[in-house]
């Protein structure tokens, strides 16, 4: 297959299904085991009406997709974003059940979201969005079952809301043990140090990581980032704080680059106070395409889906793509990049440091324990290195791309215990 022969713009699904079938293909995977994981196993839709602060009731439609809990609990996070609709939900399901696999966690995967504008919602609006939301699903959610998590749109304070009306709505003896419903809550009400920036930092050890193998020193590494939400915002910062310059950063307002390295606080700081990061004294603003052809070692998608299109990875001048985004880069320009001898660490490995802390904020509120930061960074480095090497491994091993590597690591996993436990009846 050349770059040539695909066409883009198909379903965010067909792209992820297509992704592990590959893998499947080169493992030659069992065909049952592929025909279950080519479908999730429950997609629950619910409508549901929210009192606006106009005094008007307007009706949301919210998603929990389920696509495979072979290994344990469904696991994944909850999106808040206008195109937030089945077939992305899909996909987004698929891709946490071989993110989870991957790493070695307990866990199968799900995605949930609503199709909405959060930004335009105010704050009482958004708890009883997420109320509502939580009350819909019910019992299809819960900390033995389905456990969410914030994504795109989402933060602490919304998993604090639905554990709360989780919570109190499964009343009784189960009220304290409702903490482990959800993770990435507030470290008052039960998360864990590290949560919030776990993404970011987990794109950071693979950086580094990769660096390693590729015989480059972190201080020789600059780094192009897109979008600057949590998981942008964290890997520029921590980047930066381990010697990296961080020479441009694009995101839905606007693009600024700086060949010195910008100073990412700063930025942020400004980004908080102007919502735009277009006219930041620390560097020059520039259209947001050309971020695209901002020279740098390292380009690491960090917004939505098909940012990184077959045009797009014919201009980067980067040697690695780090996703830290889910879906970031499309399969026509995975077959350019692998053309060009770039790099593509995929997704569910390298944005993978959500999930991981996720398994450890939850294993916390489940003994009664609190763990310190330097534990929960060394175990996060632990558990993505372990799967950075397994990938690399396979890879080589099955003469194929990091992404299929990855997909191979986990279908080896769910492979397994489909194996050991039979499919019922
Ligand atoms: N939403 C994050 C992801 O896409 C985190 C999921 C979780 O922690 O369950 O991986």
């Amino acid at each position: 297959m050349t770059s040539e022969h695909l066409i883009e713009g198909e379903s965010l699904y067909a792209a992820a299904r297509a992704q592990f079938l590959k893998a499947a293909q080169v493992m030659n995977l069992d065909p049952a085991v592929r025909t279950i994981l080519e479908h999730p196993k429950n997609e629950i839709c619910v409508n549901f009406p929210v009192l606006m602060d106009s005094g008007e009731f307007r009706i949301f439609r919210g998603y929990r997709i389920q696509h495979n809990n072979i290994l344990g609990p469904y696991k994944g996070g909850i999106r808040y974003a206008p195109q937030v609709d089945l077939d992305e939900v899909k996909a987004l399901a698929a891709w946490m059940t071989f993110k989870t696999a991957l790493a070695g966690l307990p866990y199968g995967g799900a995605k949930g979201g609503i199709t909405c504008k959060p930004g335009e919602l105010s704050q009482n609006e958004q708890m009883r969005l997420t109320r509502r939301f939580t009350h819909a699903l019910g019992s299809n959610i819960g900390p033995e079952s389905d456990i969410p998590a914030p994504d795109m749109g989402t933060n602490s304070q919304h998993m604090v809301w639905m554990f709360d009306t989780f919570a109190n709505s499964h009343g009784g003896s189960d009220r304290n043990r409702a903490k482990a419903l959800v993770t990435g809550k507030s470290l008052a009400c039960g998360g864990s140090e590290g949560r919030e920036k776990a993404t970011g930092q987990g794109v950071c050890y693979i950086i580094e990581r990769w660096a390693k193998m590729a015989g480059l020193k972190t201080s020789e590494l600059t780094l192009a980032v897109q979008g600057f939400g949590n998981v942008g915002y964290f890997t520029a910062l921590i980047a930066q704080q381990m010697g990296m310059k961080v020479v441009a950063v694009h995101d839905h307002t606007g693009a600024v680059a700086n060949v010195q390295g910008l100073d990412v606080a700063a930025l942020k700081l400004h980004q908080d106070t102007t919502r735009s990061l277009n006219g930041f004294a620390g560097g020059e603003t520039i259209a947001p395409e050309a971020f695209w052809d901002q020279k740098c070692v390292v380009l690491v998608p960090a917004a939505i889906e098909n940012q990184l299109t077959s045009a797009r990875a014919k201009r980067i001048t980067a040697k690695v793509v780090v996703e830290g985004a889910n879906g970031p880069t499309t399969r026509e320009a995975d077959v350019v990049l692998g053309e060009r001898g770039i790099t593509a660490i995929p997704d569910i490995l390298a944005n993978s440091g959500g999930v991981i802390v996720s398994f450890f904020e939850w294993v916390q509120n489940r003994n009664c324990e609190h763990w310190e930061l330097e534990a929960v960074d060394r175990k996060l480095h632990e558990l993505i290195i372990k799967a950075f090497e397994n990938t690399v491994e396979r890879a080589k091993r099955y003469k194929t791309d990091l992404r299929t590597g990855a997909y191979v690591v986990a279908l080896e996993r769910i492979a397994k215990a489909y194996a050991e436990r039979g499919i019922f009846p």
